[in-house]
């Protein structure tokens, strides 16, 4: 496992947390700082990678089709600022109607991200707003940094890059 990544919830992280559902591109704003926050990221060679509850769609709220277009939209923009995000994963069931195991608090997306992209949990982290995010990441030995909805992630990009700085200087 040679890849190190930052694993980024979606609602509150990447696009405002509105407090319902966010399906609909008019209801769709990115969180400031957003870029500049993730080039860090990319600059020190972390892959990025979101993982999403999308219980909506098992709900009927809306579409597999929705989610697409919202995130061929985030996809666009990042790369429009010269960002690569390697993939968007989402669950897209909801407890009501059956268990999985994609859904956060569970891990399995993470799993799969780790597994195709060859991810060292020991250097990677969660950023998420909600305790689940960060339980999710817990089960698979990613640190999970827990963030208020929608603030900017400049600081917690440092903070992170240097941690990681400071354990290498010690190998
Ligand atoms: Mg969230
Ligand atoms: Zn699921």
């Amino acid at each position: 496992m040679k890849n190190k990544a930052i694993f980024l919830d979606r609602d509150g992280i990447i696009n405002l947390e509105r407090g319902d559902y966010t399906y609909r591109m008019e209801d769709f704003v990115f969180v400031d700082d957003l870029v500049k926050s993730l080039r860090k990221f990319q600059k020190n060679d972390f892959k990025l990678i979101v993982i999403s509850n999308q219980s909506g769609i098992k709900k009927g709220v809306y579409t597999f089709e929705d989610v697409e277009l919202l995130h061929n939209h985030i996809l666009r923009f990042m790369r429009l600022n010269g960002l690569s995000i390697e993939e968007i994963y989402y669950c897209p069931h909801h407890p009501d109607t059956g268990k999985c195991i994609c859904r956060k608090p569970d891990s399995l997306l993470i799993e799969k991200a780790m597994a195709r992209f060859e991810i060292d949990p020991a250097a990677s982290w969660f950023i998420g707003d909600r305790p689940r995010d960060i339980e999710s990441a817990a089960k698979v030995h990613v640190k999970g940094t827990l963030v208020e909805s929608n603030s900017s992630l400049l600081a917690i990009a440092d903070t992170i890059i240097q941690t990681l700085a400071n354990r290498n200087e010690h190998v």
